[in-house]
């Protein structure tokens, strides 16, 4: 099967359009940027043309308005740091933007970067005993969490609905994620089990929860506001009505943190990607990367092979690098 290979104008040209989506411009500097000292405001929902932002000024701190935002920015989302000023009625108006540390996204079916979140300090993954959790699904988050260079932190819930057979069984999955690094918690939405301690890796940071649908993200989202999100959504569901808009991604204050939630995030797939993306997403796997005897091997049936080898060694797990080749694999079938 012949790939479709992008010359190196292509590949600049879509480099440059996903940086014009985060914020760049065609010189590489955020237009319209400016330093997060003069930012006095942060973007805490967006709908369709407004955003709402929460002053951060200390005379009015905390205060929402209802903005809209000047022509030479890029498209603005929740997280972002802001400049704003009223604007002589009820809203405001952004000025200009802050730095961005870095942006939460996913591919538009057009292949496009899409951005919708910003200033992100950690991804929990949400999974659970039922609907059964698969490593395939788990990888094909990590990866795309570890191409946008952010933090993943994965999470077991339904921890009441497990029997001590299921236990062990996920338990074998879940020391694999363990051993590469990656944080694991078990928790209970339900019985409040593991809670305390997701808590405190929460602590003082913003996070986005991602997952299929049915694990138990907005109970999680209840549990951890204390029943009091229960209220918010209500709030801001006859908010939209009365503006007939749509909310794409909403900042909620926990006690002692950030959470985001977008329903355009929950479920996210890997987009335009390279196999050489795809080993990347694959932190395990780095260290080996160039080690093989043959600069294009498949890590299958070619001799020296270091990845086989590490395998071999027990260095990498025999699941997360067959979880590896059907990735790739899926990804030869689309070309
Ligand atoms: P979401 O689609 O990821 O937001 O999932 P929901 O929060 O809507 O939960 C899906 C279903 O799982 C609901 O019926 C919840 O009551 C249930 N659920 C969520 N968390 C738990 C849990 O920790 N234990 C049990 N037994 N059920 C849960
Ligand atoms: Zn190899």
């Amino acid at each position: 099967m012949s790939k479709r290979r992008l010359s190196k104008q292509q590949l600049a040209r879509i480099s440059q359009n996903q940086r014009k989506e985060l914020g760049f411009d065609a010189d590489n500097t955020i237009a319209a940027q400016t330093s997060l000292e003069k930012c006095n405001g942060r973007i805490i929902s967006h709908y369709g043309q407004h955003v709402d932002v929460e002053s951060l000024l200390e005379e009015n701190e905390g205060r929402i308005i209802r903005c809209t935002q000047r022509s030479n920015l890029p498209k603005l989302v929740t997280g972002d740091l802001v400049v704003w000023s009223d604007d002589g009625a009820d809203g405001g108006v952004i000025l200009a933007l802050g730095e961005r540390r870095n942006c939460f996204g996913r591919p538009s079916p057009e292949g496009q970067f899409k951005a919708i979140a910003a200033n992100i300090d950690l991804v929990l993954v949400v999974f659970a005993s039922s609907p059964t959790p698969h490593v395939s699904l788990i990888d094909r988050y990590l990866v795309a969490i570890e191409q946008l260079h952010l933090r993943a932190v994965l999470v077991l819930n339904k921890l009441d609905l497990l029997g001590e057979e299921d236990l062990v069984d996920l338990d074998n999955m879940l020391s694999i994620y363990r051993t590469i690094g990656y944080p694991v918690h078990q928790v209970s939405a339900e019985d409040g089990r593991g809670m305390s301690e997701l808590e405190k890796v929460l602590a003082t940071k913003t996070t986005i929860l991602v997952g299929q649908s049915g694990v138990g993200k907005s109970s999680l989202l209840n549990k951890l506001s204390s029943g009091k999100l229960a209220d918010v959504g209500a709030l801001s569901e006859t908010w939209d009505r009365g503006m007939h808009t749509t909310t794409t991604s909403s900042l909620y204050h926990m006690p002692g943190f950030d959470l985001i939630d977008s329903p355009g995030i929950r479920e996210f797939g890997l987009g335009h990607i390279n196999e050489q993306q795809v080993f990347e997403g694959f932190i395990e796997l780095r260290p080996f990367a160039g080690s093989c005897k043959f600069r294009d091997c498949a890590h299958k049936t070619e001799p020296d092979c270091a990845i086989q080898a590490a395998v071999e060694a027990g260095q990498i797990s025999v699941e997360r690098v067959e979880s590896y080749f059907r990735i790739v694999d899926s990804l030869n079938e689309l070309s």
